[in-house]
């Protein structure tokens, strides 16, 4: 089926290789994905830029943009905001690109909330011992930073019944086929568009 771009939420716990997959699977298709950039208050690591990586907000700069209603979702993560800017997602969308949010549960769920049609999908480690292993190799979080993160990872892991889709991020090239097969299978559904294609072999017999 073809159509208006869909939206894919991916979420996970820090450290899961959220943003590994994401950047395989954009090195694949980036043609037809677009990976919507979030705003965040927290500091830039070693190697982001603004823009790219995320947009670098003062944290008055975020509340403003709260209050205008620039945001899709947003929520306070690990101690900072990040948040969706709305216009980029909407436009793309009307466009026919996928758009693929990674954000936290909580923002997952305002999504699911106040937007129609989205397609969860909750990335998992192959195990705790593994997810701890990640994030210290990561290197990119001070001690406290590191356990904040951990000490989230299983509340974050209980909000997996609100997705529609469990990938377990072992084999980084199996994670991203099965992410892919996922996007693809939400192509194939049989949605609003059925009348428009019956129509057209009607039309055409
Ligand atoms: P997240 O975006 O979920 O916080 P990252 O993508 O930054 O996680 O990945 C965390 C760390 O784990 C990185 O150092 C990354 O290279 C590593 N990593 C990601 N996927 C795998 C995998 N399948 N096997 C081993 N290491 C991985
Ligand atoms: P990090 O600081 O490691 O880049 O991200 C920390 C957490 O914030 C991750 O769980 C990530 O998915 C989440 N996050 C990133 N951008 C957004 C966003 O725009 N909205 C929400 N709600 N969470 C986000």
């Amino acid at each position: 089926m073809t159509g208006k771009g869909r939206l894919f939420i991916i979420s996970g716990p820090s450290g899961v290789g959220k943003g590994t997959i994401v950047s395989e699977l954009l090195r694949r298709q980036g043609d037809r994905l677009d990976l919507s950039v979030s705003a965040t208050t927290r500091e830039p690591r070693e190697g982001e830029e603004d823009g790219i990586s995320y947009f670098f907000l003062t944290e008055e700069e975020f509340l403003k943009r709260v209050e205008n209603g620039g945001f899709l979702e947003h929520a306070s993560v690990h101690g900072h905001f990040y948040g969706t800017p709305r216009p980029p997602v909407e436009e793309k969308l009307e466009q026919g690109h996928d758009v693929i949010l990674e954000i936290d549960v909580q923002g997952a769920m305002q999504v699911k909330d106040n937007f129609s049609g989205g397609v969860f999908i909750f990335i998992l480690p192959p195990s705790i011992r593994e997810l701890r292993k990640r994030l210290v190799g990561r290197g990119t979080e001070s001690e406290p930073d590191l356990e904040l993160r951990m000490g989230k990872a299983l509340e974050e892991i209980d909000f997996l019944k609100e997705y529609d889709y469990a990938v377990v991020n072992d084999d980084l090239r199996v994670a991203t086929d099965e992410l892919a097969a996922v996007i693809a299978a939400e192509h194939c559904r049989v949605g609003g568009e059925a009348d428009s294609m019956i129509r057209k072999y009607r039309e055409e017999f």
